[in-house]
């Protein structure tokens, strides 16, 4: 299934895969949980900002001065955890990214009907020229689709293109990425792993349990 989307990114690496087994198994305890799904957050950030647009800027080195590539620097980068879980994803985010701005979205999920319910939304900010924003929203378990997809809609909504918009995962379920590119096609995904299936309660099988609950031991 995963060549079915183009715009789909399943980052396969040995430590990629060593950091699933830790936070998927049940014997591992919060700190560890916390420590693996770090690891595995900054890796995926990696790959999901390969889309970031660069220019030259001169550099002087101790020994010359020479063009070199780096990050333009009129764009807004941000960076949005979808709470609470994916939190996990920001520490690492604003250390690779000093220059990202943090926007919080709150959402939980019914445990009847599986939809998302806002508390907290910190985006309504304005936006001037769409196109020159990048969007990281991060979430580690990509299950129904429905908290990912009310975020993207935030943003989708405000004119920046489906293509400067990025979902970050650790795991998934191939129901959410349908639903979130039959929706938005342009929309990347970058996700760790794509699992079987969602249970009867919207749990990812085999997963990795409550994600929220595993890294912040409640
Ligand atoms: N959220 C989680 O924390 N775990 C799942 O398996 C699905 C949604």
């Amino acid at each position: 299934m995963t060549d079915n989307y183009k715009n789909l990114t399943v980052v396969e690496n040995p430590i990629v895969n060593q950091s699933l087994c830790i936070i998927r198994s049940k014997h591992t305890d919060t700190q560890g949980v916390r420590l693996a799904a770090r690891k595995l957050t900054r890796i995926l950030l990696y790959e999901a900002t390969k889309n970031l647009p660069q220019s030259e800027i001169e550099v002087e080195t101790p020994l010359t001065t020479f063009r070199a590539k780096t990050i333009t620097n009129n764009i807004t980068i941000i960076i949005s955890p979808i709470l609470r879980a994916g939190l996990i994803f920001t520490d690492e985010a604003v250390d690779i990214l000093p220059q990202a701005t943090i926007r919080h979205i709150g959402m939980y999920r019914d445990e009847k009907t599986l939809k998302p319910v806002w508390y907290y939304n910190k985006v309504p900010m304005p936006v001037e020229n769409p196109d020159n924003y990048y969007v990281y929203i991060t979430d580690p378990m990509l299950a129904t689709g429905n908290s990912l997809l009310e975020a993207i809609r935030l943003y989708v909504e405000k004119g920046i293109p489906q293509k400067n918009i990025c979902g970050v995962c650790m795991i998934s379920a191939p129901q959410g990425i349908e639903r979130v590119f039959n929706e938005f096609p342009d929309i990347k995904l970058i996700v760790a792993a794509v699992d079987s299936h969602l249970n009867e309660k919207g749990y990812i099988v085999p997963g990795m349990g409550d994600a929220g609950d595993r890294i912040f031991n409640t």
